[in-house]
C-alpha cells in the first residue's frame, strides 16, 4: 500500500518526467512488482483503488469487470450477455524466441487480447513494456471495446503486447520481436479480424516492421492490416490534431445546450502536450481565451500554471515549449506570463475546465476550488476526474464531457487510416477533419440525449450507450 502522503507525488509518476519517482516508490515496496504495469497503465484506476481494495493487490481487468457489471445492472442484461462481455472471446499467448546481438537467444512473452468484434474487427495498441501482464491486457481491450462503439465506428476491442523493454534492445533486436509477434499471429489478425496500432513504447518504425512481416507472410499489400504509420507510408493526415480536435467538436456542441457562444467564453487548461496544444488551437479559432495552461516543469520537478489575463498565445507558447510539453518558465516570464502554483489552473474564474494531462487531477480534494463561474469540464486526458469528484460535478450541475467520448478523435482517425489505407485511395486534411467532426457531433449528442431521457450523468449515458451498441450486436448475431 502506498502511504497517503505518497499519493500525491503519484500524481506527476505517470509520465516520462515522474518515471523516477515512481521507480524509487516501487523499489521502496510502495507497489508491488506484480502491480507497477497495472499502476504505470491504467494509474487513475490504481489510485481510486487502492483505498477501496485495501491490501487486495489492484487487478485492472477486475476494475474493469466491475464498471461492466454497474453498467449491466443499468442495462438490465441478461446473464448471457453479461458473461459474454465481461470476459474477453479470444487470446493469444506465445514466446518470441530471438537471436540477440550477443548470439544467445531470448524468449520474449506476447499477448494478444481480442475482447469483442461483433461490431467489426478488433482494434487497439500494442505495448512493450517490461511489466505487462496479461489482466491490464485484458482490460485495456475492453475498454477499447466501449472507446469505439461511443463512436459508433465499426470496430470492436483488441490489445496486445510483448514483455520486454526497449530501453535494453537494439534495433535489430526490437525489429525481431515485431517480426516475430507478427509470425505467431500472422492467421489470427488483419485487416478483415484485428488491426493493431502503436502504444507505450511502440511507434510507427515498429509498425512498419509488422506491416512488411504480415505482407510478406500473406504474399501481398496489406496497408489496412495497421494504423499508427507514418503519412507517406499509409499513416493518416490529420492524425496529429485528431484528439485535442475531437475535444472541441464536442465542447462546441456542449456549449450550444448551455446556451454559449464560444466567443464569450474562457477557459483553463491542464496540459500543454498534444492533446491541449490543438484542442487550444482550435477553441481559439471559434474565438475562445484560454487565460491559462499548466504544465508539468522536468528541471523543477513540480508544474506550473502560465497565466496571461488577456488570454495566451499559442504560437509564442509554442516557441518555448519542449517535445515533451514542458515551458520555459524563465522565457515565459519574459513573455509576461504569471507563474502560479501547479494547483491553480482548476481555480481559475472560467467558463471551461480542460484537464489535457494525466489522470487522477479533479479529485475529491481540488474539485472544492473550482470556481462557481465554471460551467463545462472537457476531459482530454484519460481518467482526470476521481468518482468522488465526479458526484460533486453533478451536484454543482457543472456539465461533463467524459474522457472515452472527448478523447475518442484519436481512435476514430486511426479508423479513418484503416479505411483510406483498404481502398487505397488517401483524404486531404479537411476531408480527414470534416468526417472527424461529424463522428464525434454525433456521438455527442447520442450520449447527450441519452443522459437527459434517462436522467443519467454524461459518463454513464456514454457507458450505457457503449455496452447496449456491444450487446446488440453479440445479440443480433446470436451469439447470445
Ligand atoms: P503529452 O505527453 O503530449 O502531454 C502531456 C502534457 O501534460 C505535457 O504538457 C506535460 O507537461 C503535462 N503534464 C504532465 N504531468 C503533469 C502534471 N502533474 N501537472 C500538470 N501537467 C502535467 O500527452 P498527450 O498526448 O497530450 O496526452 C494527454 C492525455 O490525453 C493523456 O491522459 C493521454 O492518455 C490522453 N489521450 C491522448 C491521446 C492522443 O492521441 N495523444 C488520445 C487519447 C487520450
Amino acid at each position: 500500500m502506498i502511504p497517503a502522503r505518497f499519493t500525491n507525488k503519484l500524481d506527476n509518476v505517470f509520465t516520462t518526467q515522474g518515471s523516477a519517482i515512481f521507480f524509487v516508490l516501487q523499489r521502496c515496496g510502495y507497489i508491488e512488482k506484480s502491480n507497477v504495469f497495472a499502476a504505470a497503465t491504467a494509474p487513475h484506476d490504481y489510485l481510486r483503488n487502492i483505498k477501496a481494495m485495501d491490501k487486495k493487490a489492484f487487478n485492472p481487468f477486475e476494475m474493469a469487470q466491475t464498471q461492466f457489471d454497474h453498467v449491466a445492472e443499468i442495462l438490465g442484461l441478461e446473464q448471457g450477455t453479461r458473461d459474454l462481455l465481461r470476459n474477453p472471446l479470444r487470446e493469444y499467448h506465445f514466446s518470441i524466441p530471438v537471436r540477440m546481438d550477443d548470439g544467445t537467444v531470448q524468449i520474449f512473452k506476447g499477448f494478444r487480447v481480442q475482447h469483442n468484434d461483433a461490431r467489426g474487427p478488433s482494434k487497439g495498441g500494442i505495448r512493450f513494456h517490461p511489466h505487462e501482464t496479461i489482466d491490464t491486457v485484458r482490460a485495456l481491450s475492453m475498454w477499447m471495446t466501449w472507446k469505439c462503439a461511443v463512436v459508433d465506428i465499426p470496430l470492436g476491442g483488441g490489445k496486445g503486447g510483448v514483455i520486454c523493454d526497449p530501453h535494453s534492445l537494439s534495433m535489430r533486436e526490437q525489429e525481431l520481436i515485431c517480426r516475430g509477434w507478427v509470425r505467431q499471429l500472422a492467421r489470427d489478425i488483419g485487416p478483415l479480424r484485428d488491426v493493431p496500432a502503436p502504444d507505450v513504447m511502440t511507434n510507427g518504425q515498429h509498425m512498419l516492421w509488422m506491416l512488411d512481416e504480415y505482407e510478406a507472410i500473406h504474399g501481398a499489400k496489406f496497408p489496412g492490416f495497421i494504423t499508427g504509420k507514418p503519412v507517406g507510408m499509409g499513416g493518416s493526415l490529420g492524425r496529429t490534431e485528431a484528439t485535442g480536435y475531437g475535444v472541441i467538436y464536442t465542447v462546441r456542441e456542449a456549449l450550444k445546450e448551455l446556451n454559449l457562444k464560444p466567443e464569450n467564453t474562457t477557459a483553463s487548461v491542464q496540459g500543454f502536450g498534444n492533446v491541449a496544444q490543438y484542442a487550444i488551437e482550435l477553441y481559439h479559432k471559434m474565438g475562445g481565451k484560454v487565460i491559462c495552461v499548466c504544465c508539468w516543469d522536468q528541471h523543477d520537478q513540480v508544474s506550473y500554471t502560465y497565466r496571461k489575463m488577456s488570454g495566451v498565445d499559442l504560437t509564442e507558447l509554442q516557441w518555448i515549449t519542449d517535445k515533451f510539453g514542458g515551458i520555459d518558465k524563465e522565457r515565459a516570464k519574459g513573455l509576461g506570463y504569471e507563474i502560479l502554483s501547479g494547483d491553480a489552473w482548476i481555480e481559475q474564474d472560467v467558463d471551461i475546465l480542460f484537464p489535457a494531462a494525466i489522470e487522477n487531477q479533479v479529485t475529491g480534494e481540488t474539485v472544492k476550488k473550482i470556481s462557481k463561474q465554471v460551467k463545462l469540464l472537457a476531459e482530454g486526458a484519460n481518467g482526470p476526474t476521481t468518482p468522488d469528484a465526479d458526484k460533486v460535478l453533478d451536484e454543482r450541475g457543472i456539465f461533463l464531457i467524459p474522457d472515452f467520448l472527448a478523447n475518442a478523435g484519436g481512435v476514430t482517425c486511426s479508423y479513418f487510416e484503416q479505411v483510406q489505407c483498404n481502398i487505397n485511395y488517401y483524404w486531404d486534411k479537411e476531408e480527414v477533419l470534416s468526417k472527424l467532426d461529424h463522428k464525434m457531433t454525433s456521438a455527442f449528442h447520442d450520449v447527450s440525449v441519452l443522459a437527459k431521457k434517462r436522467k443519467l450523468s454524461m459518463r454513464n449515458a456514454a457507458y450505457v450507450i457503449s455496452v447496449n451498441r456491444v450487446a446488440s450486436a453479440c445479440r443480433d448475431r446470436g451469439w447470445v
